[in-house]
């Protein structure tokens, strides 16, 4: 049966000595943080995803979401008790502010939790990350009735909420939208359409579920200028809060899909159900783009989750499994042959999860205090930093976390051999799970347009600009003997990144394709140099610590050598990425179509 143990001390250690959480006291929520306290929530996040959700993570997969005639929606057996259990826990509205029912703690918290839940069980933990990124876009964007109304049952999980944008003519190109909006006399909305593969768009968890839907008011511009947002309740809301009668707004089936067995994927049917608009007419993408900025964040974190989970498990097996000797010598000479711990190649494979899944974490983690920071901060210095890393790191994280998650969940399968094929062992459904986080919240492809068309642009660079400094500047001050294995190739790294960002600036403009046909490769060349100048910080704290003899010397060594392994074998991938970008696009796109 697969194993999973959150990772609350290299958690503990990323938020109290990479990120000096104590430093932030000063915004909302962070005095609430002490360290002890800090301490002891990461404590119970890691208990109730390692004894309530992972045990049912297997079960329901295996059994899936059903449907019934009538279009109700049921989730696995135990899903219901473990939910009410989460959300007695205060877990859904750890980060929502106290005026609505929230805890009004860090937001970086419940990324924390997030990658628990999502490692432990993705499938439930999606239910309360939608809510959450529900929560997110109507607290900025919704009237004041609106977040009175909806934002405390919501932030108690007594409410869920859920996104949608996709119809089966519209994915990545939301201009084709054509899902319709009628205005009725009493200022609500008649929407009429069909959205499909909406996640956690029914189900039995909740007593009511909040639809955000994009939606075209008539007469309304076409195209992404046209767009408006409603909330859609599944039971309207009296004034008083209380639930009324049944919208027409109904699953129509369940997608049978490849993972996520556990989490419903609907097909929602709007027949003019009663809708509430969202912020102004035709802006809907605006305020929808807040959710979708915290979701990605939220599926880049699902991507590092099923990384660790799976690394758990392969090296776990890699110590228990026993086959062929180590070069070096029988390392288990009383048994009929060596764990395959031993042999170089596993080792590589274990080696290249554990150190992308330590540097991932502290990289969500410090976009997750940037995000604390944007949102929190008096300080509008500190606010507008923080808030251009965020934007320009939300779709590197997105599109590498992901691609290198999936990527782990294949390492830990090829560790099993084919007993991580056969699906009694639980390995193969990381395989499963991982694959959806590189294709929904806008696939990665998508991202790396995000990064280069408008991220790197935006503001003159500015945002590039101010990260390639901080970078130079950490670099420059850390020179001493001890930081040199890992500053140096940092140092190279930037600079792959610098020239391939100053060959985008020369060549994209003139010919976009040239742009786009690099975004890929320029994408994961600039995670690449996150995911390092990420480690050579985590080297700092890890050396300090030493120092100070604080700490499990031994553990503090295995972070310094796996920091070590990613600088020698990791982070070189970024000139072979920028070899490809400045290759340019002549023979990618020369063919024509009818060559394929
Ligand atoms: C399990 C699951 C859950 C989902 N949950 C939700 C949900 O809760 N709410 C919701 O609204 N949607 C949801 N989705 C939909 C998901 O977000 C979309 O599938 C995704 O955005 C891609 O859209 P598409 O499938 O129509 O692909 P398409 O848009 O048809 O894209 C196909 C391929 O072409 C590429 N492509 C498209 N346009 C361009 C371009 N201009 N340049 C370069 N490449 C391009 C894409 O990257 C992709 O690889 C979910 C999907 C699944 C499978």
């Amino acid at each position: 049966m697969p194993i999973y143990k959150a990772p609350v001390d290299d958690t503990l250690f990323l938020l109290n000595d990479v990120l000096h959480f104590e430093r932030y006291g000063d915004l909302p929520g962070f005095a609430d943080a002490a360290p002890d306290v800090l301490a002891q929530i990461v404590g119970e996040a890691g208990k109730i995803c390692e004894e309530r959700l992972q045990p049912l993570n297997r079960s329901g997969d295996a059994e899936g979401c059903r449907l019934s005639a009538a279009g109700d929606v049921a989730t696995p057996a135990g899903f219901e008790e473990a939910y009410r259990e989460f959300v007695a826990g205060g877990w859904v509205g750890l980060a929502v502010p106290p005026e609505y029912d929230g805890q009004g703690l860090p937001y970086t918290l419940a990324v924390v939790m997030n990658e628990f839940a999502s490692a432990a069980n993705m499938s439930f933990a999606m239910y309360p990350g939608l809510t959450q990124g529900a929560l997110a876009a109507l607290l900025r964007h919704g009237s004041e009735e609106q977040k009175r109304l909806f934002a405390p049952p919501m932030a108690a999980g007594r409410w869920t909420g859920t996104m949608n944008l996709t119809e089966p003519q519209c994915g990545t190109d939301l201009g084709l939208l054509t899902t319709k909006a009628s205005p009725r006399e009493d200022g609500s909305y008649s929407i009429t359409g069909q959205k499909i593969f909406i996640s956690a768009g029914e189900h039995d968890l909740s007593e009511n579920i909040i639809h955000l839907v994009l939606a075209r008011i008539e007469g309304a511009p076409a195209g992404v200028k046209g767009i408006s947002l409603f909330i859609v309740p599944k039971y309207e809301v009296n004034p008083d809060g209380t639930l009324g009668a049944r919208n027409a707004v109904r699953c129509g089936a369940l997608e049978h899909k490849m993972g996520i067995h556990g989490n419903a994927t609907c097909v929602m049917n709007y027949d003019g159900a009663r809708g509430f608009l969202v912020g102004e007419p035709n802006r809907g993408l605006n305020a929808m783009f807040v959710m979708m900025n915290e979701a990605r964040l939220g599926v880049a974190v699902q991507g590092l989750a099923q990384s660790e989970v799976a690394y758990q498990n392969a090296a776990t097996y890699a110590k228990e499994r026993l086959q062929g000797r180590a070069l070096t010598g029988a390392k288990n000479a009383g048994g009929g042959a060596d764990p395959i711990i031993v042999h170089p190649d596993v080792r590589r494979a274990l080696m290249e999860m554990k150190a992308f899944n330590e540097a991932a974490r502290g990289l969500a983690l410090a976009t997750a205090l940037d995000s604390d920071i944007a949102h929190r901060s008096e300080d509008a210095t500190a606010r507008q930093a923080a808030d251009d890393r965020l934007g320009l790191l939300t779709p590197v994280l997105k599109g590498v976390l992901t691609d290198l998650g999936f990527e782990s969940a294949v390492k830990a399968q090829q560790i099993w051999g084919g007993h991580g094929y056969i699906d009694e062992n639980g390995v193969e459904q990381f395989v499963r799970d991982a694959r959806i986080t590189m294709i929904y919240e806008g696939a990665n492809g998508i991202q790396a347009l995000d990064l280069v068309g408008r991220k790197l642009p935006k503001d003159n660079g500015r945002a590039a600009m101010a990260y390639f400094a901080e970078v130079s500047g950490f670099i420059a001050h850390e020179s001493s003997d001890e930081m040199k294995p890992f500053v140096e190739p940092l140092k190279a790294a930037l600079g792959d990144l610098q020239k391939a960002t100053i060959w985008l600036m020369q060549n994209a403009l003139a010919k976009p394709d040239n742009g786009a046909g690099a975004s890929y490769d320029y994408m994961h060349l600039f995670g690449r140099v996150a995911l390092g100048y990420t480690w050579a910080r985590i080297a700092r704290a890890a050396l300090d610590k030493k120092k100070e003899s604080a700490g499990d010397g031994a553990w503090l060594d295995a972070k310094l050598t796996t920091g070590r392994f990613f600088m020698e074998k990791m982070l070189p991938e970024t000139s072979f990425r920028l070899a490809r970008i400045t290759a340019g696009v002549d023979t990618l796109m020369s063919l024509p179509a009818e060559m394929f």
